[in-house]
């Protein structure tokens, strides 16, 4: 039999800007998460949202969530429909910790390590290890999943990103 969907992938989602139509920050992630299923992304499992406080000069806050999904995709091909997804979410690019209707970060892969120079993808994402943003509602659906580079559970990850 052949599987149908064998990558699975730990994705982090941010926003810290209104949607005109769709509402809150917490509204555009839960809009997100119905824009990958019509995508034909399975959504295994969808951690409680988070609201945290933001990481440069922008005051708004950060709605942060994570989920499993599984998908045929490669991560190439699911980082381009990741970033067409924040595209019809009004995502601009380019202004580092401006206001974010919305961010779809690709966190850790069933396959391991991937890089890739242009477009830039670097699986496991290379900052997640010390995001607390991050850690934190990953956490609570991918406790066990591991870190290839470090060989640290996100548990774990979690516990040492909170000690600081
Ligand atoms: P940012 O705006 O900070 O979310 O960065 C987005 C860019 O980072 C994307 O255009 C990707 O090419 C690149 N990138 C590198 N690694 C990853 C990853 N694991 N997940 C998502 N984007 C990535």
């Amino acid at each position: 039999m052949v599987e149908a969907s064998p990558h699975h992938y730990l994705i982090a989602l941010g926003s810290n800007r209104r949607h005109h139509r769709l509402g809150s920050p917490r509204q555009v992630l839960d809009a997100a998460l119905l824009a990958l299923e019509s995508d034909g992304i399975d959504v295994l499992a969808i951690a409680p949202v988070i609201e945290t406080v933001p990481i440069g000069p922008s005051r708004r806050r950060y709605a942060n969530g994570a989920a499993i999904i599984a998908t045929p995709l490669l991560p190439d091909a699911l980082l381009a429909l990741l970033k067409r997804i924040e595209a019809r979410f009004g995502r601009r690019r380019g202004r580092r910790w401006s206001a974010r209707t919305l961010d779809l970060d690709i966190i850790l892969w069933s396959g391991g390590s991937w890089y890739a120079p242009a477009p830039p993808l670097i699986v496991p994402h290379p900052a997640y290890r010390t995001r607390d943003f991050v850690l934190r509602p990953a956490a609570t659906i991918a406790p066990n999943w591991r870190d290839p580079l470090t060989g640290l559970s996100v548990a774990q990850l979690c516990h040492r990103a909170a000690r600081g």
